[in-house]
């Protein structure tokens, strides 16, 4: 019997930017027409209503928007003057825009390892890690502890090792804003957050954008200073370098309104986890979020035996059910940052988990019919 004769093969989307643009309807057309009336394309009334709204957000003191996600950890580290000789330490299982914000300012990228569990740094292997930047001879300066997939980073093992070694805390929460721990929003956590409104991400935007959350007064001054070409008193004052990272007044127009819905949202995506949980934890590692932590799901990414994931995503994909493999190549084994260090003898769970992870259709609005056709689809492909 082929038995999948019987299966609806209607192509769904991994992330659903279309169902969203819906449900706002005629509320973003209009914030963008305010924009295009006014003409303040740049640092417009709504980029500093965007800036307080997020703030309050999240209980920052201070949130400051910039072009990217990238951007933001970029202007972290320039502020905090980090550059040749500093080694900043970071997992290798992210994106890769983590440690090239570091390799960019001619700083050395270290990485450390993550636990199985959680996908985030193990604050162990950040122990490791320090040693061997000193034993190489370079300067520890900073952590970027990574939100993986939405879930927060353990800041309460890792906050310790990083004051030890005075160490700032900087906190890539791209894929995690939004997320609690200890009951607590990101961006506060460590010395300051970077954050991410690609599209994809679970506060998106409609092209590119990024926000630094802190507490920190002075840094939010120099912040300011290296988003407009390192100004001082004035635009044409230069006293550093920086750079050309501010947001557009149309994404902030837009972002604006997605935050209205964005809890409402976050609240969704958790349904769409639980679903997931329960159809599909005896036949593959589901994601667990630990007491005192919450996560926004960025990504739904589930562990199998190595060996078995191309035949699933292969399966899948015959079905109209979109997989995607984040990330098949951790940071220490990529041609642009293979020359960095790793933590003591090297990266045993990252390696692993490469072989292991495979991402599930997820977002807001995914229904639960749809849901169960993705549940379904996946039990049967691993025979079950
Ligand atoms: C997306 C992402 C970034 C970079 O954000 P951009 O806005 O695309 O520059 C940084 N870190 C992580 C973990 C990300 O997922």
């Amino acid at each position: 019997m082929n038995q999948h004769a019987r299966v609806d093969l209607k192509p769904i989307p991994f992330i659903d930017v279309a169902a969203q643009r819906r449900r706002l309807g005629s509320a973003v057309d209009e914030a963008v027409a305010r924009v295009l009336g006014h003409c303040q394309f740049l640092m417009g009334p709504e980029v500093f209503e965007f800036e307080r709204q997020l703030a309050a957000f999240c209980g920052a003191r201070h949130a400051l928007s910039c072009a990217s996600g990238t951007d933001a950890l970029i202007l972290v580290l320039m502020a905090k003057d980090i550059g040749p000789g500093d080694a900043v330490f970071c997992p290798a299982f992210t994106f890769c825009a983590t440690a090239e914000a570091a390799a960019l300012l001619g700083a050395t990228p270290v990485f450390v390892d993550v636990h199985a569990e959680t996908f985030n740094m193990d604050a162990d292997s950040l122990k490791a890690a320090i040693a061997t930047a000193r034993k190489l001879g370079l300067r520890p300066k900073a952590v970027i502890p990574v939100d993986l997939f939405g879930l927060p980073a353990d800041f309460d093992a890792i906050a310790p090792v990083a004051r030890a070694e005075n160490l700032f805390i900087l906190d890539d929460a791209a894929q995690g804003f939004g997320a609690t721990y200890k009951g607590r929003r990101l961006g506060t956590f460590g010395d300051a957050t970077a954050t991410s409104f690609f599209p994809a991400k679970p506060l998106g935007c409609y092209g590119d954008g990024g926000a630094v959350l802190t507490d920190d007064d002075a840094l939010l001054e120099r912040l300011k200073s290296h988003r407009v070409h390192g100004g001082g008193t004035d635009k044409y004052d230069n006293v550093r370098l920086g750079m050309t990272a501010r947001l557009d007044t149309i994404q902030a127009a837009v972002l604006i309104e997605k935050l209205k819905i964005f809890e409402d949202e976050i609240a969704a995506r958790d349904r769409v986890a639980r679903r997931y949980a329960e159809g599909l934890s005896d036949v593959a590692i589901v994601p667990r979020v630990p007491e005192g932590r919450t996560s926004v799901w960025a990504q739904y990414t589930i562990r199998l035996a190595p060996g078995t994931r191309d035949r699933l995503a292969d399966d899948l994909k015959a079905q109209g059910i979109p997989t995607a493999i984040y990330y098949p190549k951790p940071l220490h084994r990529q041609q642009a940052y293979k020359q960095y260090p790793v933590a003591g003898n090297g990266l045993p769970v990252t390696d692993r988990l490469a072989d292991e992870v495979i991402s599930l259709p997820m977002h807001a609005y995914l229904e639960p019919d749809v849901q169960d056709r993705v549940i379904e689809a996946v039990r049967r492909a691993l025979g079950r």
